[in-house]
């Protein structure tokens, strides 16, 4: 991903932060700032921690990067594409994948009859463990009980 051309196209000025930023959030992992500031120090040394607060919730506001739920207290987001999906997330390795799937638009459409609401849009995440981290976690109990 051209990152310079997304920040453009999105209508943000490109500086060393927010690019240093997206680059840490390319690899598909829901991160939090902290996780991100580590990440990213590397490429802009100048980077602070409230400085990648306000990069993050500027990126999210421009639609460049999603939430995705919190990790221990602490918001984390993920660099996604532009059209609509929702998320399924694993809880072990915070692995995201996008699920450009929807079904959701007659639930939006009775859900905004019932209540009288206008419905401008959704988010659905789904919670549970990838492939990868469901075998790691089955040979790692099948050691524990051959060690008995
Ligand atoms: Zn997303
Ligand atoms: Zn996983
Ligand atoms: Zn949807």
């Amino acid at each position: 991903m051209d990152v310079g051309l997304a920040l453009r196209e999105n209508g943000l000025r490109r500086t060393p932060q927010r690019v240093a930023v997206m680059h840490a959030l390319q690899g598909g992992r829901a991160l939090s700032a902290h996780e991100v500031h580590e990440r990213a120090r590397g490429e802009c040394a100048e980077l602070g921690l409230s400085t990648v607060y306000r990069t993050l919730v500027s990126l999210a506001d421009a639609g460049l990067i999603d939430m995705i739920g919190q990790h221990e207290g602490e918001a984390t987001y993920r660099l996604c594409s532009g059209h609509h999906h929702h998320h399924l997330v694993c809880r072990a390795c915070r692995t995201v994948i996008e699920l450009s799937r929807c079904d959701l638009s007659p639930i939006e459409s009775e859900i905004a009859e019932d209540h009288d609401f206008e419905v401008d849009g959704h988010s659905l995440t789904f919670h549970g463990m990838c492939s990868a981290c469901r075998a790691a976690s089955g040979s790692r109990r099948r050691r524990a009980t051959h060690s008995h």
